[in-house]
């Protein structure tokens, strides 16, 4: 019997142009540009770069004049190349200026997102939090309220703990801070219904850069909103440790139903691929079978059974062509993204693990015959051997494409 999957939490859906945010729709992958937004080349080949590598929405910083005149540019200059990925733009200290300065930009995007720590203070905050929701209200866009543990709301804060330190049972510092981001969220959205805002335009997320603190956060927030949850951890870091801390993080609490979309905000190398966000999205869901985007290479760490590093090639190989086939693939076979190749590098799991995917081939380990057969639907269908089995094995995952997803299949 199939494993049951983690029902989401949200049962609001909110929609970010044409893409189902929340209420039971499928965990949408999200990332942002490092562009300079006013660079309009530069941000729109950025946000191709990740829309192609499977981004659904691509968030872009609007904090300068110059940036905000650039969107309804970019948002053209995509459409031009056949993209209508929805932009979200990134608000902090002035958009309500840059909003009412630019309404062709406030038209251009899908969504607004905005930090209520970041908007002013005092009356001034509510007179700038006001207009970017009556905006938002009037152009029928929704919005994600976004707190941020680095930019709380000072205000907000020195009121819970004030409140903490007269309770008769104070919590730990750490407590009223996790608490004072979810009332932040909270009260801001709260605000934003009273405004005018429907309840189904509003996405929250309370980000934090610590793995327990953004599980204990989300598990609180979720259990006191109906509103989609976007879930990140902000300043996840470069490489291995960004990818490892995201992936736990945001992991556990997809399993727990909680988040509606996610982003892995990583640190890239200098010069390194902005995509790789977006891969690492993609491979978290897939990988707990909450969505597919890419068929799977099944492939064994190998060990001191195999007598070279070529089925690792293969393996790398065979993963690269089929990510990289998709772009084409996916409209071309409907369903391949589900596909599970298997390449492992002996006969001791090789041929068991090979079985169980829909084609896999077995390459022959330390002191074994230098034959590699192939698996297909669990069937042992070919024996591949001398130099050219990796390019055979390849054209044997295309033939398997065409009959299987092709519209003849
Ligand atoms: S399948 Fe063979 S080569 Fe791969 S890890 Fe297992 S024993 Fe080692």
């Amino acid at each position: 019997m199939p494993i049951a999957l983690p029902v989401r939490h949200s049962t609001l859906r909110v929609h970010v142009g044409k893409i189902p945010v929340g209420g039971g729709a499928p965990v949408v992958v999200q990332s942002m540009t490092n562009t300079d937004t006013a660079d309009i080349p530069a941000t729109i080949q950025q946000v191709a770069q990740l829309a192609r590598a499977g981004s659904e929405m691509v968030r872009i910083t609007v904090n300068t004049s110059e940036a905000a005149a650039a969107v309804p540019h970019i948002r053209d200059g995509l459409a031009r190349v056949g993209l209508d990925v929805p932009l979200v733009g990134d608000f902090h200290f002035n958009g309500h200026r840059l909003l009412q300065e630019h309404p062709a930009c406030a038209e251009a995007l899908a969504k607004f997102r905005i930090n209520p720590g970041n908007v002013g203070a005092g009356k001034r905050r509510d007179d700038q939090f006001g207009f970017l929701i009556e905006t938002a209200c009037r152009l029928d866009k929704p919005v994600r309220i976004g707190v941020n543990w680095g930019s709380l709301d000072q205000e907000l804060l020195a009121r819970l703990m004030d409140a903490n330190a007269a309770s008769h049972a104070p919590q730990a510092a750490d407590a009223v801070m996790r608490e004072a981001l979810i009332t932040s969220a909270l009260e801001s959205a709260a605000k934003a219904v009273e405004i005018g805002l429907p309840e189904d335009r509003i996405i929250l997320s309370c980000k934090v850069s610590g793995v327990q603190d953004l599980i204990a956060v989300y598990r609180n927030l979720a259990a006191r909103t109906r509103h989609p949850l976007h879930l990140g951890l902000t300043e996840a870091g470069m490489g291995t440790k960004g990818v490892v801390a995201s992936s736990v993080g945001i992991g556990v609490l997809l399993q727990e139903g909680i988040g509606d979309t996610i982003r892995i905000s990583l640190t890239p190398e200098p010069g390194g691929d902005r995509t790789r966000e977006v891969v690492v999205a993609q491979e978290l869901l897939q990988t707990m079978g909450l969505r597919s985007f890419t068929p799977l290479v099944t492939a064994c760490p190998g060990c001191g059974r195999t007598t070279s590093t070529y089925f690792q090639e293969l393996a790398d190989r065979i993963q690269s062509f089929l990510r990289n086939s998709m772009p084409e693939w996916r409209e071309r076979y409907p369903g391949v993204e589900n596909l599970n190749v298997a390449v492992m590098g002996c006969v001791v799991n090789g041929p068991g693990e090979s079985k169980l995917a829909d084609i896999g081939i077995s390459l022959p380990g330390s002191g074994e015959r230098p034959v590699a057969p192939v698996y297909i639907d669990g069937e042992r269908a070919q024996t591949l051997k001398g130099d050219q089995i990796a390019e055979e094995f390849q054209a044997l995952v295309i033939d398997y494409v065409e009959k299987r997803y092709g519209k003849s299949g």
